[in-house]
């Protein structure tokens, strides 16, 4: 049996991440589980993940609004394991507001973890990846990265940003044996979605089914929900020999949103 590839998930306790870092572990990865807290909970979600997949999990605390601590992230893996064969860029916030009241910290939060966390990741690792000969990056961007919406002014350029960032890798690294690719989703039933339904409905005076298709699905043709198992699978796939010539590109996974 060959033997286990190495994945790190940055913003792995909640919602996509999660999933993702479930999923690689299905596929026989070791995992590394990553949010910037470091409470019991956490470190059992890691432990949940190696005892439902039968791999190696841990939980490795690290602030990706923080360069040093997203080094440290990939440079503690390669201790623990002895390298790092995938790295998913999955951390994110997000603020919504208009242009000329958007909060400076909040910009500058934004472009932290949704944007130079994946340029500091992917310079730890790519020097080991290198050296391997193979590696798998894959940056969860967003619709937003390819088209805009008002009142998201920093995270639409953050996640245009990765899009760039994706592109230019994935020229740097293509005759290492690594690729690196972005996943764009649409709207994702997250968590952090799904608590916002009941204060829309309220604002909104209308019931569930009303919110998701008029207010929250309005862009998403198939006026459904992506599934995190749906992108959970997009990366298994991005990381798998069958992707070995997907490079520099990105899947979307949003309904028919970004169809032109
Ligand atoms: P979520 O809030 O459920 O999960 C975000 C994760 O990131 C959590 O584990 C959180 O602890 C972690 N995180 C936040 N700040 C961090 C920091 N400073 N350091 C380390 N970890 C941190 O959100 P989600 O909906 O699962 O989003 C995950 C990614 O998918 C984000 O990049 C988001 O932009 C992207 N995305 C989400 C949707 C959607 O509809 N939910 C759509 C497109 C793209």
């Amino acid at each position: 049996m060959p033997a286990r590839r190495t994945a790190i998930v940055t913003g792995s306790t909640s919602g996509i991440g999660l999933a993702i870092a479930h999923a690689l572990a299905a596929d026989g990865c070791n995992v590394v589980v990553n949010s910037f807290s470091d409470t019991p909970d956490d470190h059992a979600i890691a432990s949940e993940i190696a005892k439902s997949h039968s791999v190696e999990a841990v939980y490795v605390k690290a602030d990706m609004s923080k360069g040093a601590e997203c080094r440290a992230l990939v440079d503690t893996t390669v201790e623990r394991f002895g390298g790092v064969d995938i790295l998913v860029n999955n951390a994110g916030i997000q603020h919504v507001a208009p242009v000329e009241e958007f909060p400076a910290e909040k910009w500058d939060a934004i472009i932290a973890i949704n944007l130079s966390s994946s340029f500091h990741t992917i310079a730890a690792a790519v020097p080991h990846m290198k050296k391997a000969g193979r590696g798998r990056i894959v940056n969860i961007a967003s619709a937003h990265g390819l088209v805009a919406s008002p009142f998201k002014s920093a995270y639409v350029s953050a996640k245009h940003g990765i899009m760039g960032l994706t592109k230019t890798v994935a020229l740097e690294v293509a005759t290492s044996g690594i690729t690196c690719n972005a996943i764009c989703p649409g709207y994702v039933l997250t968590p952090l979605v799904e608590a916002q339904i009941p204060d829309q409905m309220k604002a909104h005076d209308m019931d569930r089914e009303t919110v998701i298709r008029e207010v929250m699905l309005d862009k998403q043709p198939t006026k459904e929900f992506v599934t995190v198992e749906e992108i959970g699978a997009t990366a298994v796939f991005l990381c798998s020999d069958a992707a070995a010539q997907i490079n520099g590109t990105h899947i979307s996974v949003d309904g028919g949103w970004t169809a032109d």
